[in-house]
C-alpha cells in the first residue's frame, strides 16, 4: 500500500528554509485540529516496545507495553508492534478523526534523514533496516523515526524539565540549548538547540555513550573499552555493583535485603542508596560513575555551553543522591564562566520520556 498524503492535513512550512540533507522527511507543518498521532517507543534490546495513541496536544489517551523477557529478533518485534498498533488504532478510540502521523523513539543509532535504523548495540538484525517506510507504507500514514534520546530530548524541551524552566522565567533561557541524557540499558544523548533537534553531519551527534572516559577501561556493548556506557549506564551499575559484592558478604547480605533475595535484579536506584546508606563497594560504584560521567559532561560543557542537561533513565531515578555530586564535579572540573551557566536537572518524563519523545516526533514541524 503507498503512503498517501492528504493535502488538508500537511503543507510544507514556507517560513523554515529547507536544511541540507533534512529533504526526505515528507511530512509538513501539522495544521488539523482533530484527529491523533501515535508514539511508537523500541528499545536498544528490542525487548521493550511500547505504543501510545495521542491528541494533538500529546496527552497520551491510550498505551501498550509488551515486554519481552528474551531479546528477539526483527521479524518478532515487527510482529508484536502490528499487534500493538492494530489494538491502539482500534476505530472505537478515534472518534476525534483520524491518525495523522506515527513518531517512532528507537534505541540505537538511526540515520533520521533517511528515516533508517542504522543498528542497535543490543540486538541482531537491525542493520539498515527502512523502519520509517516500512511503518509508513503498512499503516499508510506519514511516519517518522529519531534516536529515542532525541525524541527524549525534544519531549523534556516541549513539555517536561527545559519548558519548566521557560515558564518560571528563567532569566538564563536555560531552554535554547539543552543536553539530554538517557542513562538506561545503554546511554544515549540528544542535543536540541533553538527547539530543533540537532543530528550532526550524519546523524549521529550525540552517542556520548560511547565517549571513551576511560583508557583501559571495561568492555562496552559496542565492542570498544572505556566507554561511558560500560561505567555510567543501569546496565554497568547493577553489573559491577553484583560482580564486586561477591568477595563482600555483607554487601552481598544488603544486597539481598533491598532486592527480596533477587540480587541480580538490584536497580542502579538501589545502589546509590546502598550507597547512601554507607556500604563502601556501592560507594565505589557511584564515585565511579560521578567520576567518570562528571568527566564526559564537563568536555561536552566546554564544546557545546549548554543552559541545562536533563538526566533520564532508571539511574536518574536516584535524583539528588546522582545530581547533586555531579554538578559539583562539573563545577570543579570547569572554568566557573563556563560552568556556572550550566544547570544539572533531573528529567520531567522520568520513565516515560522516550514514549512522550515519541508523540513529541509525531506532532513536530519538520
Ligand atoms: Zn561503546
Amino acid at each position: 500500500m503507498a503512503t498517501q498524503h492528504t493535502s488538508e492535513n500537511f503543507i510544507s512550512s514556507p517560513e523554515l528554509p529547507a536544511q541540507p540533507g533534512t529533504q526526505q522527511r515528507t511530512t509538513g507543518k501539522l495544521l488539523a485540529t482533530q484527529g491523533y498521532v501515535v508514539g511508537v517507543e523500541i528499545s536498544g534490546s528490542g525487548s521493550r516496545q511500547s505504543v501510545a495513541l495521542a491528541d494533538l496536544n500529546g496527552k497520551i489517551l491510550y498505551r501498550v507495553r509488551r515486554p519481552l523477557e528474551h531479546i528477539p529478533d526483527t521479524e518478532t518485534v515487527l510482529r508484536l508492534l502490528d499487534d500493538m498498533l492494530v489494538e491502539v488504532m482500534a476505530p472505537e478510540r478515534l472518534l476525534d478523526g483520524r491518525i495523522l502521523r506515527v513518531g517512532v523513539a528507537v534505541g540505537g543509532l538511526v540515520d533520521a534523514t533517511r528515516g533508517v535504523v542504522r543498528t542497535l548495540h543490543h540486538a541482531q538484525g537491525w542493520d539498515n533496516f527502512p523502519l520509517q517506510e516500512y511503518l509508513a507504507e503498512r499503516l499508510a500514514i506519514p511516519c517518522i523515526i529519531d534516536n529515542n534520546a532525541n525524541a527524549a530530548a525534544l519531549a523534556e524541551v516541549q513539555s517536561g524539565a527545559a519548558c519548566a524552566a521557560a515558564a518560571e522565567g528563567s532569566p538564563r533561557r536555560a531552554e535554547r540549548i539543552v543536553l539530554y541524557v538517557g542513562l538506561g540499558r545503554g546511554i544515549g544523548g540528544g542535543l536540541v538547540v533553538n527547539g530543533q533537534i540537532y543530528h550532526g553531519a550524519t546523524c549521529t551527534a550525540g552517542e556520548i555513550g560511547h565517549m571513551v572516559v576511560k583508557e583501559n577501561g571495561p568492555k562496552c556493548s559496542c565492542g570498544g573499552f572505556g566507554h561511558l556506557e560500560a561505567i555510567a549506564s543501569a546496565q554497568a551499575i547493577s553489573r559491577t555493583m553484583i560482580g564486586l559484592s561477591i568477595e563482600y558478604p555483607e554487601t552481598e547480605a544488603a544486597i539481598r535485603r533491598v532486592t527480596g533475595a533477587r540480587a541480580e535484579r538490584i536497580t542502579a536506584e538501589q545502589v546509590f542508596q546502598l550507597a547512601a546508606a554507607g556500604d563502601p563497594i556501592a560507594q565505589g560504584v557511584v564515585e565511579n560513575v560521578h567520576t567518570y560521567l562528571g568527566m564526559a559532561l564537563a568536555n561536552i560543557v566546554y564544546l557545546v555551553n549548554p543552559g541545562m542537561i536533563i538526566l533520564g533513565g532508571q539511574v536518574a531515578q536516584a535524583g539528588d543522591l546522582l545530581i547533586a555530586p555531579l554538578q559539583a564535579r562539573v563545577s570543579a572540573l570547569c572554568l566557573p564562566a563556563v560552568s556556572q551557566s550550566v544547570r544539572i536537572v533531573q528529567s520531567q518524563h522520568g520513565s516515560e520520556a522516550n514514549i512522550v519523545g515519541a508523540v513529541t516526533l509525531a506532532l513536530q514541524d519538520v
